[in-house]
């Protein structure tokens, strides 16, 4: 079987790695990313502090090393009808399953703030420290954005600086931490909420807790919400992440996936989705590799190599730099094998250290020290922390997906696309267009919604609940406008999305019209009765065999 991964961070590797241990002989697995190099980020953390540096793999050498193929390419769409994956230069790849790993794209999330997004940023940090040396700098913010966030890095952030403030004796310094948790660590549990509000405080850091980074204005004044500002001489932030858009792939308004606790993509049979570029609120590496553990074991399971596949049982674990451990920080660490054996003395990330995958933690540890990895304890001044989500929370957040429909129905709704059902008779209309003016058009054309398009890019949808609520709230149709009133950003499909997909999007958000893409471009729309109708058809279809078949039985 081929299985293809888009991707080649921590859930591809430790997919591949899973899939090798339970369906070796069964699987030819090729990895495809536009990077050369698999980076372990979170060193990039500890690198500006002179405590670490990033670890870096050639790609085609450790893809060799797991047991699969490096091809380079982005992944930029999907057809799941024809098992293709396209990338961006044109090349077609086939597949038997795919498994999306792709990560998330991180974004300025506070404008005017230094954002930190990793190794491509380390040179900021390495700035400001040399502006606190030089006394240019007092109060330093670390701003935690709202929003799907790699939050352990900026505790770490904040942390290190005050470590390093404190070592250098540089007086008179402020760190400001921001962030919107009610309780700081909050996903990982009150211990470590604890934990860390007692660094934090052990530190001297003022702790701004509840609050949103909005901007800052001239990198020194930090507007926050719902507090007014607080003045500062740098602000420090950490990106908000996203999805990266996939043709052919249902993605949430923020680009994300949404897959079941197997990690398949809700409404399709042969594709999975692993990682940061899922819908999962939590963006960890520990959870990327359980995410990647569950596809493996159920397309293991699927060839008939495993008996019970494992689903996603989330469980938290991840380590927290705080500044105050020396030796667990010396080591040497650099880019490819033959260099980094030396980091097997006291190597940061060893397992159960910074990044837990099952398989991937040994495997690298494996690769630099050249050997089966001792077990390591959390050093001294680090924190670690362990806490499992519970099914109910999972459930809670969407991450999971209920069956649909019969079994055979099911299959032909996978089968079949949403372009074969979509109406393409679509009123487009402009964000400045007044409510009155749409409200006419759609009831000529005796329709429930309008896409709302600008300069050809779908930027949101109004429908006739729309126009409800406004008129409830007395608004002048004459002179209320579209973009006030739509529903900016919308979930959309393409014309080759599976109708199982489209549904079962249409249940999870409870929406009634999914808007159909080109590129960006609106084309179509089907609506919650459509669905249904085709949906009905195929059961009757599959009803009426079943009879003629009992018949003849
Ligand atoms: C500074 C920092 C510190 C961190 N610290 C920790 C920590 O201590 N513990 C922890 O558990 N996590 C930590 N994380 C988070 C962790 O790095 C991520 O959660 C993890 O890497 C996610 O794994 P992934 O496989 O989903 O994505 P990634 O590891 O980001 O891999 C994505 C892969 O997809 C490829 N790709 C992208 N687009 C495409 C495309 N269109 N087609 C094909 N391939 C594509 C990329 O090139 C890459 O190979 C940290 C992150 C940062 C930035």
């Amino acid at each position: 079987m081929r299985v293809l991964i888009a991707g080649a961070g921590v859930a591809a590797f430790e997919a591949t790695l899973a899939l090798r241990a339970a369906a070796n002989e069964r699987v030819d697995i090729e990895l495809v990313a536009p990077e050369t190099k698999f980076w372990y980020r979170p060193l990039a953390v500890a690198e500006p502090f002179g405590l670490g540096e990033v670890l870096t793999f050639d790609l085609a050498q450790l893809a060799a090393a797991a047991g699969a193929h490096f091809t380079p390419g982005e992944v930029i769409a999907v057809d799941a009808v024809a098992h293709v994956a396209h990338t961006a230069a044109g090349v077609e790849l086939p597949y038997d399953v795919l498994l999306i790993a792709t990560g998330a794209s991180p974004r300025t999330a506070v404008a005017g703030a230094l954002t930190f997004r990793g190794p491509a940023d380390t040179e900021l940090i390495t700035k400001l420290l040399g502006e606190l040396d030089g006394g240019e700098v007092r109060r330093v913010a670390v701003a935690v954005p709202s929003g799907a966030v790699w939050v352990l890095p900026g505790y770490e952030l904040a942390l290190l600086i005050a470590a390093y403030v404190t070592a250098r004796r540089i007086e008179n310094v402020e760190i400001v931490l921001v962030t919107p948790e009610e309780e700081p660590l909050q996903l990982f549990g009150s211990t470590a909420s604890a934990a860390a509000k007692e660094l934090l405080d052990e530190r001297g850091i003022t702790l701004h807790k509840g609050a949103h980074a909005t901007e800052a204005s001239d990198g020194q004044l930090l507007r926050l919400v719902p507090q007014a500002a607080i003045d500062v001489d740098r602000v420090v932030a950490l990106p908000r992440l996203y999805g990266r858009p996939i043709d052919g792939i249902p993605q949430t308004r923020d680009g994300f996936i949404i897959v079941d606790e197997q990690s398949r993509v809700a409404g399709f049979r042969d594709v999975f989705a692993a990682g940061d570029v899922t819908s999962f609120p939590v963006k960890q590496g520990g959870i990327a590799a359980q995410q990647a553990d569950a596809a493996a074991e159920a397309i293991a399971a699927d060839l008939g190599a495993l008996a019970q596949p494992r689903p996603f049982r989330p469980v938290l674990r991840g380590l927290l730099l705080t500044g105050g451990a020396p030796r667990y920080l010396r080591y040497e660490v650099g880019g490819g094998r033959g260099e980094t054996s030396a980091v097997s003395l006291e190597p940061l990330w060893w397992p159960p250290a910074k990044i837990v995958g099952r398989h991937l933690a040994p495997f690298l540890a494996g690769l630099v020290g050249g050997g089966e990895p001792e077990p390591a304890t959390a050093p001294p001044g680090a924190v670690p922390v362990e806490v499992e989500l519970r099914p109910d929370d999972l459930a809670r957040l969407g991450a999971s997906a209920p069956p649909i429909a019969g079994e055979d129905t099911q299959d032909d709704l996978e089968r079949r696309t949403v372009g074969e059902i979509m109406s393409s008779e679509v009123l487009v209309v402009a964000p400045e267009d007044t409510l009155g003016e749409v409200a006419g058009r759609m009831r000529e054309r005796d329709i429930g919604s309008a896409l709302v398009s600008d300069s050809g890019r779908l930027i949101g949808i109004l429908t006739s609940r729309d126009l409800l609520r406004a008129s409830a709230g007395r608004v002048h149709s004459s002179e209320a406008r579209v973009r006030q009133w739509m529903t900016s950003e919308p979930i959309s499909v393409v014309a080759t999305t599976p109708l199982a997909a489209a549904l079962e999007l249409m249940t999870d958000h409870a929406i009634d019209h999914l808007p159909v893409v080109e590129g960006e471009r609106p084309v179509g729309m089907v609506g919650a009765r459509q669905v249904a109708r085709a949906v009905a058809e195929l059961a009757r279809t599959h009803t009426s065999i079943g009879d003629q078949e009992g018949e003849k039985r």
